[in-house]
């Protein structure tokens, strides 16, 4: 949540501001505790090819509160990310996933299976030690750099487009790829996918939500995949819900899904359940 700030950096007072900025504390004091009481779950959501093949998957972060439940990352990365905590956070999400990789390496990954995306927040890929440390895990993990996809945003790119591409760089020459997530959405500039290290590029769920042929959003749709295609870029639509949103992106030319049409987040165990009924169906 962006805070309103007046001309010279003052807040003003707002009743509501009031309450969010508690709610906010609790948050924050609560993700604190989070870490060090092992609330924290990856889940994993498979991204899909036109067979239905299972091609990878995202991970994606949970907080298993002890009173509130399951809660979904939308209502803390922002304030994670704004107080810091996402460096901490971040490079626990990144320490399981190569544990959970190295594990299901060990006991079998189907051929169709190609790599497991993690979202980078800014503030995690900006630390000075973030590709030192990456390269010291993978190599640690024993993980082919080949498995990983690292996940990033347009507006991390804005402030810090040198520093950003030249990490890219470095990580891409040990197999890392990259995807653009939630491409559209943000201050968005196609020059970035022309000059920086991309692989995939991720269209928002907001230009998939209800997507029908011949509409206005399939016109912006059929841009981004032909452009994306020129760059040679990969596609993949997130947000999928429908049948008719998969046979409409189908249609423009996209051929990786990721959406509760196929399947939701899940946890790992039943993730790599999944999985395992791909291998079986293959052997
Ligand atoms: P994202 O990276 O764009 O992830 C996709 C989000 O869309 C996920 O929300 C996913 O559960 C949701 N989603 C997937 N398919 C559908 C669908 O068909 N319909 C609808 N309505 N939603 C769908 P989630 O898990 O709540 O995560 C929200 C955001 O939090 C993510 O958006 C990502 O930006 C961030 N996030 C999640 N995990 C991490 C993490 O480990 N690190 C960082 N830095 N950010 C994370
Ligand atoms: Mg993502
Ligand atoms: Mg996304
Ligand atoms: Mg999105």
């Amino acid at each position: 949540r962006v805070k309103a700030m007046g001309k010279n950096g003052f807040q003003f007072y707002d009743p509501e501001m009031q309450s969010s900025a508690q709610e906010r504390l609790l948050i924050e004091k609560g993700l604190y505790q989070a870490l060090d009481k092992k609330e924290f779950q990856l889940w994993f959501q498979p991204q899909v090819q036109a067979d239905g093949a299972i091609v990878g998957a995202e991970v994606l972060l949970r907080w298993m509160h002890p009173e509130k439940g399951v809660i979904s990352p939308a209502s803390f990365i922002q304030i994670a990310e704004e107080s810091g905590q996402i460096v901490e956070m971040g490079q626990w999400v990144l320490t399981e996933s190569f544990e959970q990789l190295a594990q299901w390496k060990a006991q079998g990954l189907p051929a169709s299976f190609k790599r497991l995306a993690i979202n980078i927040s800014p503030l995690q890929f900006m630390q000075v030690d973030f590709v030192g440390r990456f390269l010291t895990m993978l190599t640690d993990y024993k993980i082919p750099g080949e498995l990983i996809e690292l996940e990033i945003t347009e507006n991390m790119l804005l402030n810090n487009f040198e520093i950003a591409s030249n990490k890219m760089r470095i990580l891409k020459q040990r197999g890392i790829s990259f995807a653009i997530d939630d491409f559209g959405t943000g201050y968005s500039s196609l020059r970035y996918l022309r000059y920086l290290p991309l692989d995939i590029l991720k269209i928002d769920r907001s230009f998939v939500t209800n997507l029908r042929p011949s509409s206005e959003e399939a016109a912006i749709v059929e841009v981004i995949i032909a452009t994306a295609d020129r760059l040679g870029l990969t596609v993949i639509a997130e947000g999928v819900e429908t049948e008719e949103e998969r046979d409409t992106l189908l249609e423009l030319g996209c051929l990786c899904f990721q959406g509760f049409f196929y399947a939701r987040p899940m946890p790992a165990t039943p993730f790599y359940e999944r999985l395992q009924q791909d291998m079986d169906i293959m052997a």
